[in-house]
């Protein structure tokens, strides 16, 4: 039987995308889509899972829908190629996430690592949403309706890809063969499974603040990059330093290039190149004699190459902001159609499809005659 490759991702519009979403998503969406080797792709703003944490806040994450939107269009995502839509205008996801929920326990919610991590993160202490807490069931929503098989993420989803996993597992067991089990996709770079802030915390998060966003304008990528953590003992040039953990040797790992080397470490004068490649430049770090601000200067002018390109067709963009909510209002009109069947797909095997029912409708006629025929 053929299988088609469906890919689904998505971001919650709760601010702008940063390098992280970059490395850890967007490079690979943009790669998955020009490859053509999909069925159908989509990609989610996420704006219902948004109000889970921000629920007094919505106005935060309605101004933000626009800015996920722009930075993906920025980034090389085709509309053409992609449905990007909104999670709001597709209410058949909700009724999925309802019958999901009773496939999963919450004690097993309560062991999803992510989670934890977000309660501390967002300082829920004893005041847990509900919504919240219930967040991977309805991405498992997300993902089975659209039969999403490919979900490229960054390594904080795994959990959530996993649980999702477990629902469809248990659907068909009950309700025989019906939803898709998806699988993460993660980067092949290992430094983009979860890129660290700038500021040195395990990962770049909009709720953390430690962020370089793609939005971010030149002298503010610059002023963020010279600013970033690195080694706190490597106090003089001479000292030995250490890459390891080493923020942003992190970000070299996951965004230099060897031509990046060869364009800014070559001696003008005698074309000589002082480092060929990010080991070189390590190795003088680590023996010491290599400056902070020097290794620094080179991640700076990485970033902007990559960030240039991107910024501008941003610019571009904003100058036709109606579009932009037409692409994605297309796209919602196009992903709930899909979500429809889906979730009658769904329904007919649970059983809850009284419409088409005939068998169900016969069966409460017989009974009733029989009732009947044994009063007379
Ligand atoms: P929030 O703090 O609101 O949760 P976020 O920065 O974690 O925002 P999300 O919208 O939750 O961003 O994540 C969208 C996608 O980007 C997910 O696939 C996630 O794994 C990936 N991603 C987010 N941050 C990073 C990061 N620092 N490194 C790699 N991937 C990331
Ligand atoms: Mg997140």
């Amino acid at each position: 039987m053929y299988m088609s490759n469906i890919i689904l991702t998505g971001d919650r519009p709760t601010g702008r995308l940063h390098l992280g979403h970059l490395v850890g998503s967007l490079f690979q969406r943009v790669q998955l889509q020009d490859s053509e080797s999909y069925d159908e792709m989509y990609i989610e703003i996420a704006d219902a899972q948004a109000t889970t944490d921000n629920s007094g806040n919505i106005k935060k994450v309605k101004d933000n829908v626009i800015e996920v939107a722009l930075d993906y269009l920025s980034c090389g995502i085709n509309p053409e190629k992609c449905t990007i839509f909104l999670q709001s205008e597709v209410p058949e996801l909700s009724d999925l996430t309802f019958y999901y929920m009773n496939l999963v326990t919450l004690s097993r919610l309560q062991r999803n690592p992510t989670i934890k991590q977000e309660i501390v993160f967002r300082n829920f202490k004893n005041s847990i949403p509900v919504g919240f807490m219930t967040y991977p069931i309805s991405q498992a929503a997300d993902i089975t309706a659209f039969d999403a098989n490919i979900i490229p993420v960054g390594d904080d989803q795994l959990p959530m890809i996993e649980q999702t996993r477990e629902i469809v597992r248990t659907f068909n067991r009950l309700y025989g063969e019906t939803l898709v089990e998806p699988n993460a996709v993660l980067p092949e770079n290992t430094f983009c499974h979860r890129l660290p802030g700038t500021d040195g915390e395990a990962k770049m998060s909009k709720s953390l603040g430690n962020c370089i966003y793609l939005a971010d304008s030149e002298e503010e990528v610059k002023k963020k990059v010279m600013g970033m953590f690195t080694d706190p003992n490597h106090l003089k040039v001479d000292d030995p330093g250490v890459t390891e953990g080493n923020p942003v040797f992190i970000y070299l790992s996951a965004f230099s290039k060897e031509e990046h080397f060869h364009k800014y470490f070559k001696n003008s004068e005698t074309g000589e190149v002082e480092y060929n490649n990010l080991d070189e430049l390590k190795a003088h770090y680590e023996r010491g004699g290599l400056g902070d601000m020097k290794v620094k200067k080179f991640l700076n002018y990485v970033l902007q190459d990559i960030l240039a390109p991107i910024r501008a067709r941003r610019h571009e963009l904003e100058k036709n902001i109606p579009e932009v909510y037409q692409i994605l209002f297309r796209g919602s009109d196009k992903a709930r159609k899909k979500a429809q069947e889906t979730l009658e797909r769904v329904k007919t095997a649970i059983g809850l499809n009284y419409r088409n029912d005939i068998e169900l409708i016969n069966e409460q006629v017989e009974k009733y005659a029989l009732l009947h025929k044994e009063e007379n």
